[in-house]
């Protein structure tokens, strides 16, 4: 069978992200056409064999497939409404970070336009594209994904969420909250034991442990979401309030901050208020569905 030649890639915005996407596509021999406002940022990529655009209009004109992958949509679309029609007939990958209702408006954009879009949440850090395990989550037209999959495969595991454009960013805000509050929570936890003078490697190595176990808690927890049941003979959603207590007086008499733990206290003393201290952690999920004072 006759190997297929790697597909032409523009690439819209060299920033951390876009440069590593850059980088991959040339690694993996696609002809790659750069373009960033800042011209000065492609030179590295210039000298690995990517080709330098001189306007956006070149750049796109050089591939039928663009990434775009600059710092927010006020800048995506600077770059998009100047190019305009240029686009039509040819597939944006969107990668940058926004809103599902910006992702959603610039999918509605881009029909108009005649443009098949796809945007893309990227689960990964510029050093992990490329690289096993990183994945980049799409919402938008499955065949259009399908088609340029052994494309994005130079850059991570394509996973298709769904048609609607804005599936990824939920998805991306949802995952990325998960690490925000993991992160504070760790970064809390070495301050607190700081307190007593231990390294934060030493408290690291208990943390990544403890991780793992928190980890194996999620399925119960969703079980428990989807059916509406919060029984428990693990552990009261009280006793974890009383915990949170001694979480934020601990840290206040340690002489550490408690912006950590203290929302993190309130929301659990409201489940408490409200009915729930013999229920699952679980149940706290019809508090956060329900903003307090609604
Ligand atoms: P970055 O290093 O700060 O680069 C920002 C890029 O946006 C640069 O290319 C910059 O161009 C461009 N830009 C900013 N304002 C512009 C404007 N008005 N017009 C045209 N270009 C403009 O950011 P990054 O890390 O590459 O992130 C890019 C996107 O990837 C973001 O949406 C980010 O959330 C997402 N992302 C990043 C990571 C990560 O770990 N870095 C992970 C997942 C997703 P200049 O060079 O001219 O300033």
């Amino acid at each position: 069978m006759a190997s297929v030649e790697p597909a032409a890639v523009t690439v819209i915005g060299l920033g951390m992200m876009g440069a590593a996407l850059a980088g991959a596509f040339v690694d993996r021999g696609h002809p790659t056409t750069v373009w960033n406002r800042s011209a000065a940022r492609a030179d590295a990529l210039v000298a690995r064999g990517a080709s330098r655009a001189e306007t956006v209009a070149d750049a796109v004109s050089a591939s039928e497939v663009i990434v775009l992958c600059v710092v927010d949509y006020d800048a995506a679309h600077a770059i998009l409404d100047s190019v305009g029609d240029a686009l039509s007939g040819r597939v944006l990958v969107n990668l940058t970070s926004g809103t599902p209702g910006q992702a959603r408006a610039t999918a509605e954009w881009a029909a108009e336009r005649g443009v098949d879009y796809l945007d893309g949440a990227i689960m990964a850090v510029p050093q992990g594209i490329g690289r096993p395990g990183a994945r980049v989550l799409f919402g938008g037209d499955k065949a259009t994904l399908t088609a340029l999959e052994p494309t994005l495969a130079a850059i991570g595991t394509a996973v298709h969420l769904g048609e609607d454009a804005g599936i990824a960013a939920l998805y991306d805000l949802a995952l990325l909250g998960i690490m925000w509050s993991t992160l504070s929570g760790f970064l809390h936890g070495t301050a607190l034991v700081g307190t007593a003078g231990i390294e934060p490697k030493a408290f690291t190595r208990q943390a990544v442990e403890w991780l793992g176990a928190v980890g194996t808690f999620l399925p119960g927890f969703a079980a428990a979401v989807a059916s509406g049941d919060f029984t428990t003979d693990v552990s009261r959603l009280s006793l974890n309030a009383d915990g949170l207590d001694l979480l934020v007086r601990t840290s206040a008499e340690q002489g550490i901050g408690v912006e950590v733990p203290a929302p993190l206290r309130d929301l659990y003393a409201r489940g408490v208020a409200e009915g729930h201290g013999e229920h699952a952690i679980a149940s706290l999920i019809e508090l956060i569905r329900r903003p307090a004072g609604a």
